[in-house]
């Protein structure tokens, strides 16, 4: 019921799990994350809550996506935590929200070969970026989320891109933009360790975020969205 994107210069891994911790108020049954290492995607999953932050250690790299779980489509397990991933194992998702039309999306996916890990709605999303994927993920998430039915934040990351994804439709999603790093999380809380310049997305809103900085689309335009400060003291 939580979800993390980091691209910055520290250590992905410790960011994201220090900043789930933050959002386990909003409640959970499992946690994951996932950090892109080189071109590969290492990832996380556990029952539970966090507990000691300082306890785990995925990977080196400075990008990655993380999710704290509150079940709606699959029991709480390890399976069915996020993030998932296509059948490459090339992208990984994290999402908030319920994928109303999941149900005809895998089985329209199943007849085209794609294999299902777990039970979750969420699933779909990653199989669907995959059959979009021709080497901008942007444009295939842009594809992909005009299937969905239902509400979603969602971060999406390609092993190959060092690239953020996120979407949002119905469900809150807040970036934090900080000195050569960024954060995007499903709220304030996430966030405030590392910046407190946040911009509040709008429903529809896509932010691709890369070194360069993060450019937020709505509806197929790009759009402004202006940097809130906020006061430290909250
Ligand atoms: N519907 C998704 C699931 O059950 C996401 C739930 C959530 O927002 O935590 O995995």
């Amino acid at each position: 019921c939580g979800i993390v994107g980091y691209l910055g210069f520290r250590r992905a891994d410790g960011v994201i799990i220090s900043a789930l911790k933050r959002l386990e108020y909003r409640g959970y049954d499992s946690w994951g994350v996932a950090v892109r290492d080189g071109n590969e995607i290492r990832i996380i999953k556990k029952v539970g809550a966090i507990g000691d932050v300082d306890s785990y250690s995925i990977a080196g790299g400075n990008l990655g996506v993380g999710h704290t779980r509150w079940a709606t489509h699959g029991k709480p397990s390890e399976i069915n935590a996020h993030p998932h991933t296509d059948c490459s194992g090339k992208i990984a998702v994290v999402h908030n929200g319920i994928i109303s039309n999941f149900q005809s999306l895998k089985e329209e996916l199943e007849s085209r070969g794609h294999l299902f890990k777990s039970e979750t709605d969420t699933e779909v999303i990653a199989h669907l970026i995959e059959e979009s994927y021709r080497g901008d993920l942007k444009e295939a998430v842009i594809e992909a989320v005009e299937r969905l039915k239902g509400s979603y934040a969602i971060v999406a990351l390609h092993a190959e891109k060092d690239e953020l994804v996120a979407v949002r439709y119905k469900s809150p999603l807040v970036l934090g933009a900080g000195d050569e790093e960024w954060i995007i999380a499903s709220d304030v809380p996430a966030i405030l360790d590392y910046t407190n310049r946040v911009v509040y997305l709008e429903d529809g809103d896509m932010v691709v975020l890369n070194r360069d900085g993060f450019e937020v689309w709505n509806n197929g335009t790009r759009v402004e969205r202006r940097i809130e400060m906020i006061p430290w003291s909250i």
